[in-house]
């Protein structure tokens, strides 16, 4: 389950970014998740299961926020949310390889004690 390795490199990166605030305990973890970064917010909530029965982890409340796909056309400019894994723009009907956001996995926020 390649949720899991992240989760804990995760983590173990909170941890360290904690320490170095001389923090003992991380009360909240949020991260950003988008639709086309190939994890699966169901299963990345499950690999936190798995962590949290570690008891430095079983207080920590897990956030997640989703960023959904969007595209710029190369053609037209145009900024949109494409439906589909083609991404067709749906002012010109031109396609494009751009994706600006969708693909982000990051940790965007810390809360320690
Ligand atoms: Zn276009």
């Amino acid at each position: 389950m390649h949720e899991l390795a992240l989760v804990q490199e995760l983590c173990a990166l909170a941890t360290a970014a904690a320490e170095r605030h001389g923090a003992t305990h991380i009360e909240r973890l949020q991260l950003r998740l988008g639709d086309r970064c190939g994890v699966d917010a169901d299963a990345l909530r499950l690999a936190f299961a798995v962590v949290q029965q570690q008891q430095a982890w079983q207080h920590t409340h897990l956030e997640l926020e989703l960023v959904p796909t969007r595209c710029r056309c190369h053609r037209c400019g145009h900024h949109f949310r494409p439906v589909d894994v083609i991404h067709c723009c749906p002012r010109c009907g031109g396609l494009s390889h751009e994706l600006l956001e969708g693909r982000e996995l990051e940790l965007v926020a810390l809360e320690v004690a």
